[in-house]
């Protein structure tokens, strides 16, 4: 038990310490510009109606923490009930404080560039949002599963991967380093396919409607998103900063791990420390996997 404790404080260490830098410089940073009319800071149920808020339902919407069911009620700009236990849900996830009221942290948060992939699945007619199918808490952890569980049967292990829609060829190492890096701590392995057409997970670029239904958005918002295991498509947003200036662009490694990830058949971890955390920053690049990320496919997979 013990031991087990030291080693767990010797890889969060070990993950913590390169990033102390990072974690210098995006202190420094402004924080990210509002996607949400600065009025409604401190709205909350009391106020009934509340001009524009029905851009905040979108996104929750989105993002797995209202369900669709009433899409009339979603475009009006009534805090309602679901509402209040929406924004509850999503400030649990997120770890922020849990009071339902859109405050200031909370606005912030929704408005951070992140990862297309919902971070929990309403179903029709559930408001609890305590989606017992893909979030746990079990001893501390924070990992979720990707929708439905599906995983990549038992004996498919070794995995090929391909580059697709004329994928820019400075960034084939980098994604490459990311397979590396779960190969490293898991069971799976990779190799680049000899037939791209047959690759059981695709890497490209794309823009805008790209053929999943999923569009991208152009700069900041949507960064990527992955269509989960088995399908195996893994997608970057061209439109984003992959390139220059560490500290003006997205790391394209963090969010290679990322998707992977998802891939493989992890959902968002609510660690922010977690390669799994849905939201990334410019100039500070994850390169590692976290004791949380480690136990999450451990459980899809056995360790
Ligand atoms: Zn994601
Ligand atoms: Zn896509």
């Amino acid at each position: 038990m013990a031991s087990k404790l030291c080693l767990q404080l010797c890889l969060l260490l070990a993950f913590i310490t390169p990033h102390l830098t990072s974690a210098r410089h995006l202190h420094n940073r402004k924080p990210s510009p509002f996607l949400f009319p600065k009025h409604l800071i401190g709205s909350s149920k009391n106020d009934s109606i509340v001009e524009g808020i029905h851009k905040v339902k979108a996104y929750l919407q989105r993002y797995g923490y209202l369900s669709n069911e009433n899409e009339k009620k979603l475009s009006t700009d009534a805090f309602d009930d679901d509402l209040e236990s929406a924004i509850k849900s999503y400030q649990k996830f997120s770890n922020l404080k849990v009071s339902g009221v859109l405050d200031r942290e909370t606005l912030q948060q929704m408005s951070r560039p992140r990862c297309g992939v919902r971070d929990t699945y309403v179903s029709v007619g559930q408001q609890e949002h305590e989606n017992k199918n893909t979030n746990i808490e079990i001893g501390g952890s924070h990992y979720t599963f990707y929708y439905n569980h599906v995983t990549w049967p038992a004996e498919r292990r070794h995995l090929s991967y391909g580059f697709i829609h004329d994928f820019p060829p400075q960034h084939v190492d980098t994604v490459r380093r990311a397979f590396q890096t779960w190969e490293d701590n898991t069971k799976f392995s990779f190799f680049l396919s000899p037939r791209v057409q047959t690759a059981d997970i695709l890497v490209s670029f794309e823009r805008g409607e790209h053929g999943d239904h999923e569009p991208f958005d152009g700069e900041g918002g949507i960064l990527a998103h992955s269509l989960g295991a088995v399908d195996g498509r893994v997608h970057f947003d061209a439109d984003d900063r992959w390139e220059g200036d560490p500290m003006e662009r997205y790391d394209l490694e963090t969010l290679a791990l990322h998707e992977i990830g998802h891939a493989l058949g992890l959902g968002h971890s609510s660690s922010s420390l977690a390669i799994m955390w849905a939201y990334m920053y410019k100039g500070f690049p994850k390169t590692r996997l976290t004791i949380d990320d480690i136990e999450g496919i451990r459980a899809l997979y056995g360790s």
